[in-house]
């Protein structure tokens, strides 16, 4: 172990397991849920669309980015679906890399008390499988996940 690694708060690893619960990914506030160029290719060929249409209808631009919209009102993902074992992700197997990574996101692993405010909206956290530093930091810093796919 580096000294680094020693030194990292995390450095005996977290523990989290997804409850289902789709708080990540509902309001009430807006949030950004940004999407790549290949992202939105994927997005379009899982949905059966064109990238126009998915741009269209689904997303909208930010700057030079992209982010899917929201459920007018709530501000939920216009992908969170309500069934009846709980929330789920109508895109699941093509979701942008920024769903993939929740929650080790940098911004959430910066100190103890960010962790900690981050599982008060996300009850998998603190709880289930054991994640060492090597598999948060792999996440961490992950590249963008379609990178890994044969396209
Ligand atoms: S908030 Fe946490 S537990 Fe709930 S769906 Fe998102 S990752 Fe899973
Ligand atoms: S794309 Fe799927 S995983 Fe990502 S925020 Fe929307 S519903 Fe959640």
């Amino acid at each position: 172990m580096s000294k680094d690694t020693k030194n990292c708060w995390y450095a005996a690893g977290l523990h989290f397991e997804c409850m289902q619960c789709g708080n990540c990914c509902s309001g009430p506030d807006q949030g950004y849920i940004w999407v790549a160029g290949s992202e939105i290719r994927l997005i379009a060929q899982f949905l059966n669309i064109t990238t126009h249409e998915l741009k269209k209808k689904f997303l909208r631009r930010v700057g030079f980015r992209r982010t899917i919209i929201e459920q007018a009102g709530s501000n939920d993902c216009i992908f969170l679906r309500k069934t009846e074992q709980g929330k789920t992700c109508e895109i699941y197997p093509v979701r942008p890399s920024q769903c993939r990574s929740w929650p080790f996101w940098p911004g959430n692993l910066s100190r103890p008390d960010d962790w900690n405010m981050t599982a008060k909206k996300c009850p998998g956290i603190n709880r289930g499988s054991k994640y060492d530093f090597e598999q948060i930091r792999t996440i961490k810093n992950s590249p963008p996940w379609w990178k890994n796919e044969t396209q």
